[in-house]
């Protein structure tokens, strides 16, 4: 579930990609900066949502009607609900990460084991960042905000660690897998924000010419391994720890006490409403069962298939920034 580095589906040839995506890389004495503008996160946002069928007013009115009935509902997104922001999905058929190249997300043993390991994803974050960092909300996400703002949403629960929920607003939030913005450290457990330090990286590292080679054509970082073994990583201020964002990677599991904690929030809730997941991950997949044996009406928003459609009183597979704005919250 963990997005590593942001990609961006580019065009074939440099050329193409600064008109697409505004990209451009200036040159700082002899330090490179890719600089990619928000424009990059909404126009690239097509790239990354599956195909799907025209919105059909019936299931739009079916829609409504669950939303309409249920006075503490309860959402839990994923993936799904950012691609529209321009953050690739894992999953999704032919344009999800999995489907565009055989690159696997990092685990969490190798993290911990490894300090070249720790070295080549700091690296390879580092010049990612400014980009990832960038990326907006989208409808989806300003929708769900205001539900809460209206008294809707019982508990929000995201699978994401983009901030995405956070930038629109909303504030009953549970970050199941943790956010990409913060930092910790393994040995003291002092979090801090990740935009400082992209400027320690950038004071260690005032030469590092890794970003001169830029973006793949999907997105992605080309680093060399004498690259990588130049690139300096800062240790925790406090202890020296190393640090590490403050993200579940794959192979880590979700602290015990936030999983209760929402298996709390999903037994006070009188409704569950998945956005933009297909489920596959048990750390997700064991709320919509507990939805099951407390026998909560279960609606799933996602293009594609999921592992609970059969547990769905109603499965929609539509754009999720254009359904959930169409809903009026009351
Ligand atoms: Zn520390």
């Amino acid at each position: 579930m963990i997005v590593p580095l942001p990609t961006v589906k580019c065009s074939l040839n440099w050329e193409r990609m600064r008109m697409n995506y505004r990209l451009s890389f200036r040159s700082t004495k002899s330090l490179w900066v890719t600089n990619l503008s928000q424009q990059c996160s909404r126009g690239s946002s097509g790239l990354f949502v599956p195909p799907c069928p025209p919105l059909s007013p019936e299931k739009v009115r079916e829609f409504q009607r669950f939303i309409t009935l249920s006075k503490k509902l309860l959402v839990m997104t994923g993936a799904g609900i950012s691609t529209e922001s321009g953050i690739p999905d894992y999953r999704s058929e032919k344009v999800g990460l999995y489907a565009r190249n055989a690159r696997r997300p990092i685990q969490h043993s190798d993290f911990l084991r490894s300090a070249p390991i720790r070295q080549r994803y700091w690296a390879r974050n580092f010049v990612g960042w400014p980009q990832f960092s960038s990326h907006q909300p989208n409808p989806a996400h300003w929708a769900l905000s205001t539900w809460e703002r209206l008294g809707k949403l019982h508990w929000l629960v995201t699978q994401n660690v983009d901030s995405l929920h956070t930038k629109a607003g909303s504030q009953r939030l549970t970050e199941l897998h943790g956010c990409m913005h913060r930092v910790l450290c393994l040995s003291c457990g002092a979090q801090t924000p990740r935009g400082a330090l992209q400027q320690r990286f950038q004071v260690l590292n005032p030469t590092w010419g890794a970003e001169a080679q830029g973006l793949a054509p999907d997105g992605d970082v080309f680093l060399s391994d004498e690259q990588v073994r130049t690139f300096q990583v800062p240790s925790c201020l406090r202890c020296g720890g190393p640090l590490k964002p403050d993200v579940v990677f794959f192979g880590d599991t979700v602290d015990p006490a936030k999983v209760d904690f929402v298996h709390k929030r999903v037994k006070e809730a009188d409704a569950l409403l998945v956005v933009g997941s297909s489920l596959q991950v048990y750390s997700g997949y064991r709320f919509v069962l507990t939805a099951r044996d407390q026998k909560i009406p279960i609606a799933i928003l996602n293009i594609g298939r999921t592992r609970s459609d059969d547990l769905a009183c109603l499965k929609l597979s539509s754009r999720c920034g254009e359904l959930l704005p169409l809903i009026d919250p009351h």
